[in-house]
């Protein structure tokens, strides 16, 4: 570390007291996210203001140091990673929570957990629908930097739909104001900051709109000796205008991991899970259609639950997942490719070739009703060789999704892991406008510097 960097650490250090870390051996979780690439911060800093976060931006931008915002660690794709060094800006503790039953609105520092909003608005009986899979870890304020997907997605939509207002602090150590904050509706710039990675300004209050509380119907899990017939079910049931509240996909292998993690359900020759949830008044009408369009796609084993209760069996097997799958493999490589729901029965077939003809483990889950599918690799040695292997099916995929009209990024978006592949999905014009966007921002690239561009 430069001695103009050590030396404004010491600063802060002074100033901030214990909440200032400059030993940071001692805070490993600091130094990763769910991608598990490693990188020591040079200091972290824990503000419990939005004032405080002022005064450290200011400080940074005087002293040219770059800062990572940091939620709670649970991205995908490296973006609270500190490269190259700088200062981890931890925004866990501004956890103000205000609900406006009234209203149905809710007033949400950054640092609130996913599901205490959740649990939060159910008090009042309302609904927060944006629920990632992380949502007893990850914070809103990573919610709203990776605008996060859910479960409950493909009926309610996603982080974004949810946002009716934000407020920022900008590396000039200015407050930004948008949607209900604001008065004007000139130039949206709640979507500049939503999904921008940590690159624009640290969000420091999101506003969001709840919405009743519906009323849970049964949960429907349906299992399939042929993973394309669990896939061609989930277009079927879009093509029939259906909407599930939740349609949620899972291949042979990895239900083998959630079984091998923690017993739970399993069915003989089953290669592919679906899981339904249903809500709303026509709840019992859409788990009966749902079930005919599972038996006419071949399905091997139907289970209904009808109550929230009894039905927490069933989704037993879908939370364990992403641990599940981790701990099976010496390094687990997931990416959240996604296409249009009609599309995914060819998503599927290819991963399964895929699975069938690489000497790596292959397998895969997804928010299906979404066309969202998680292909996971999952590395054993971690040897060049094998690598280079998971290199080329990673590549594989992509090409084969955006031929199918999706998405590199379903959710989980570029961070650091996918920048090399973003001009695979956008296009010259866009890439240089996004950079413009960035660098009007934030001039000197300090916010998050190395991420999503190459
Ligand atoms: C088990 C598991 C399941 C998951 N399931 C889903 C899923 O279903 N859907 C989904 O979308 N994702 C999912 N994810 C990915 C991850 O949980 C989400 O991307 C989540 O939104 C990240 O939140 P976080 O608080 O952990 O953010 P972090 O990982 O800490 O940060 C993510 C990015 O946001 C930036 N950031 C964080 N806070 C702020 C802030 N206040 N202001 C500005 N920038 C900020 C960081 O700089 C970084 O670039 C899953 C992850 C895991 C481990």
């Amino acid at each position: 570390m430069n001695e103009n960097r050590l030396s404004s650490f010491k600063e802060l250090k002074a100033r901030f007291g214990d909440r200032a870390i400059l030993e940071t051996d001692e805070y490993a979780d600091y130094a990763t996210d769910a991608s598990d690439i490693v990188v020591k911060a040079d200091a972290i800093i824990f503000p419990e203001s939005e004032s405080e976060l002022v005064e450290i931006v200011s400080f940074c931008r005087e002293g040219r140091v770059p800062i990572i915002f940091r939620g709670a660690g649970t991205g995908y794709t490296g973006g609270a990673i500190p490269v190259p060094g700088g200062l981890v800006l931890s925004l866990e503790r501004l956890k103000k929570l205000e609900i406006d039953p009234e209203k149905k609105l809710a007033y949400c520092g950054p640092g609130i957990i996913t599901i205490e909003l959740m649990r939060e608005a159910e008090r009042h009986s309302l609904f927060y629908p944006p629920d990632p899979a992380s949502y007893e870890e990850s914070t809103l304020g990573g919610n709203v930097a990776e605008c996060a997907g859910g479960l409950h997605c493909k009926k309610y939509g996603v982080t974004k739909d949810y946002i009716i207002g934000l407020r920022a602090v900008t590396l000039h150590g200015e407050l930004l104001e948008t949607g209900i904050y604001s008065t004007g509706e000139l130039f949206d710039l709640s979507s500049i900051l939503i999904g921008s990675e940590g690159l624009l300004a640290a969000v420091t209050e999101i506003a969001v709109r709840l919405i009743d509380l519906p009323e849970f119907g049964p949960t429907i899990l349906a299992a399939f000796a042929n993973p394309e017939d669990a896939a061609r079910t989930v277009s079927q049931v879009t093509r029939e205008g259906i909407i599930p509240s939740v349609m949620e996909y899972m291949d042979g292998d990895a239900v083998l991991c959630s079984n091998a993690y923690e017993k739970s359900i399993e069915i003989d020759g089953a290669e592919a899970i679906l899981l339904f949830e249903t809500t709303g008044p026509g709840r019992f009408d859409e788990a009966d259609r749902i079930e005919k369009v599972c038996r006419r796609h071949n399905t091997i084993h139907l289970k209904r639950e009808n109550s929230r209760d009894e039905s927490e069996r069933l989704w037993k097997i879908r939370r364990n997942l992403s641990k599940a799958v981790k701990e099976a493999a010496g390094r687990k490589i997931s990416e959240d490719v996604c296409v249009p729901p009609s599309r995914l029965p060819e998503l599927v077939g290819f991963v399964s070739q895929l699975d069938n003809k690489y000497p790596v483990r292959i397998n895969s889950y997804g928010h299906a009703g979404d066309g969202n599918l998680h292909v996971n690799f999952l590395a054993e040695t971690m040897e060049e060789a094998e690598m280079a292997v998971i290199n080329e099916g990673i590549r594989r995929l992509f090409d084969k999704t955006l031929e199918l009209g999706g998405t590199l990024t379903g959710e989980h978006g570029i961070g650091l892991t996918k920048k090399e592949f973003l001009n695979l999905e956008f296009d010259e014009p866009t890439i240089s406008h996004m950079k413009k966007i960035k660098s009007a921002f934030d001039p000197d690239n300090l916010l998050n510097p190395g991420k999503m561009f190459l």
